[in-house]
């Protein structure tokens, strides 16, 4: 007899997922009755579970039963006790490699992108002006809405423009060894994909974060950069900004969309506010689409080494070579040694929303996070804000918290992000589309103009995994050709660049 109001993934499993809100006294099939209420997208035992046993869900150990759990009970984080975490040691590599041929194919091959002579095609046409301190951000915030209003209207080519906000510059250990991370950060800002090559770099005068640290000789020069001290007032600085401006956006104007092959794209995936769904639906359809996209030639990168951690070694088993195996460990050490250092327990990662939403321990979210980077094998590992020389699946370690991984994931060149969610953000980012993919049709019905894309009828047997992910999949191509616009976009809901800095503030 098969299993009622509940979602099992794996037949090896010995829990299931509340597909609703059960109450006491159910009948789920198999003779099991829930013991207590169990709320949607929480775990039921199928079984007897005796003092010990592994808890398997994906077929895998989520942790061992603290004491007697009887079939029909509700299963969360005090029931559990954690698996060891995954050693660094001898992980292996090239072990679960997925041929290309075996990967779905992708049913378009081109989209209309803004060609490069560096790196990835650009999904839009911005004036980027990067700042190299945020003492100067408050001066371009007004200038650049200004500008918008009076400026942009002359030159319809042009997209956007954007003043990036980030919290680096000054008043920092600048020569601290992590302080790399940060100012490849806005380095790559500067120079990324949807900026077309033109580049505005506005500073204050004073501060650590000199233009050199920022720009090649040939790039440091007064028709690329403005330092506000150097203005007599507030008349003098915004009209020195504009007639900056000005030059950029005739050039810009004169670019235009064409079409392109899928390994002109390069995008990112994340998730965050994730429950027991997402891994279920919302990701695994992330993860279709991802594959789809990687075997038409694209760039796609999955991040959030805290999710990721407890299957390491499911990630370090796809890595094509040493190189990119030895290069994961090197970053996966440096992440332990910061949380080390911060005196952090790795089970820190869940949030209450996440265990809420059903994921009991860092385990099972990594299972569920690893499901958005699909099958594909993966080809080069990056640390955060590192540009990928390669293409096709690059695992970039960049932090799983939503507002530092999406601009690592942005100064690693993506021009458009995938967001998975289980309990709902209304999260942006200004430079790259950001499409939401939520896991389950309640979340979809409460932000119906919130979120883009809903997975949850795969949960319902309506949908399966491989349609969702061509939804998503198209999506993307229409979001990066500009056809389509994410809610994100329609409103403005744009967070800050908070780039990853681990080096200490002086
Ligand atoms: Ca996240």
């Amino acid at each position: 007899m098969s299993l009622q109001h509940v979602y099992q993934i794996n037949m090896r499993d010995n829990v299931a997922i509340a597909l609703s809100d059960i109450s006491a006294g159910t009948k789920i099939g198999n003779g099991i009755v829930a013991l207590t209420d169990i709320p949607q997208s929480h775990k039921i035992a199928l079984c007897d579970l005796p003092k010990g046993a592994p808890v398997l869900r994906y077929g895998v150990c989520l942790g061992t039963a603290k004491s007697f759990t009887p079939a029909g009970s509700w299963i969360n984080e005090s029931s559990l006790d954690l698996p060891d975490r995954p050693s660094l040691d001898a992980l292996p590599y090239g072990t679960n490699i997925r041929p290309y041929s075996l990967l779905p194919d992708p049913p378009r091959t081109s989209w209309m992108g803004y060609k490069n002579n560096f790196g990835p095609a650009g999904t839009k046409n911005m004036l980027g002006i990067v700042t190299t301190v945020q003492c100067t951000v408050g001066v371009l915030k007004v200038a650049v809405e200004q500008m918008k209003r009076s400026l942009l209207p002359q030159y319809p080519h042009v997209d956007d423009i954007v003043a990036v906000s980030h919290p680096y510059g000054c008043g920092v250990a600048i020569n601290a060894p992590d302080a790399v991370i940060p100012i490849r950060a806005i380095k790559n800002l500067i120079h990324h994909p949807n900026f077309g090559g033109q580049i505005m770099v506005v500073g204050l005068g004073c501060e650590k974060l000199t233009y050199d640290k920022v720009l090649t000789d040939e790039e440091n020069i007064p028709e690329n950069v403005l330092t506000l001290q150097d203005y007599e007032g507030h008349d003098a600085m915004m009209q020195a900004i504009y007639a900056m401006a000005k030059k950029k956006l005739e050039i810009l104007n004169q670019r235009c969309r064409q079409e392109l092959p899928l390994s002109e794209l390069r995008i990112g995936m994340q998730c965050g506010g994730s429950d027991a769904f997402s891994g279920i639906t919302a990701n695994p359809s992330a993860g279709y689409a991802s594959d789809m996209l990687v075997k038409g030639g694209a760039t796609v990168m999955f991040s959030e080494i805290t999710e990721f951690r407890d299957g390491v070694h499911l990630i370090s088993a796809r890595c094509i070579d040493r190189e990119a195996r030895d290069k994961l460990v090197q970053e996966v050490a440096w992440y332990d040694h910061y949380l080390e250092a911060g005196q952090v327990d790795r089970d820190a990662n869940p949030s209450p929303g996440n265990k809420a939403g059903g994921l009991s321990n860092i385990v099972e979210k990594a299972m569920g996070s690893i499901a958005k980077s699909g099958s594909a094998p993966i080809t080069q590992v990056i640390g955060p804000a590192e540009l990928p020389s390669k293409k096709g699946l690059i695992c970039a370690v960049t932090p799983a918290s939503d507002i530092v991984c999406g601009p690592s994931q942005v100064a690693s060149g993506i021009g458009l992000q995938v967001f998975m969610t289980g309990r709902g953000t209304p999260y942006g980012l200004e430079i790259a589309p950001v499409i939401k993919v939520c896991s389950r049709n309640d979340m979809k019905k409460h932000w119906f103009d919130m979120i883009d894309i809903s997975a949850g009828d795969i949960a319902i047997g309506k949908a399966t995994i491989q349609d969702i992910g061509n939804e998503i999949f198209h999506m993307i191509l229409d979001v990066a050709s500009g056809l389509k616009k994410p809610y994100s976009d329609q409103y403005g809901f744009h967070n800050d660049m908070c780039i990853f800095n681990p080096a200490p503030i002086t």
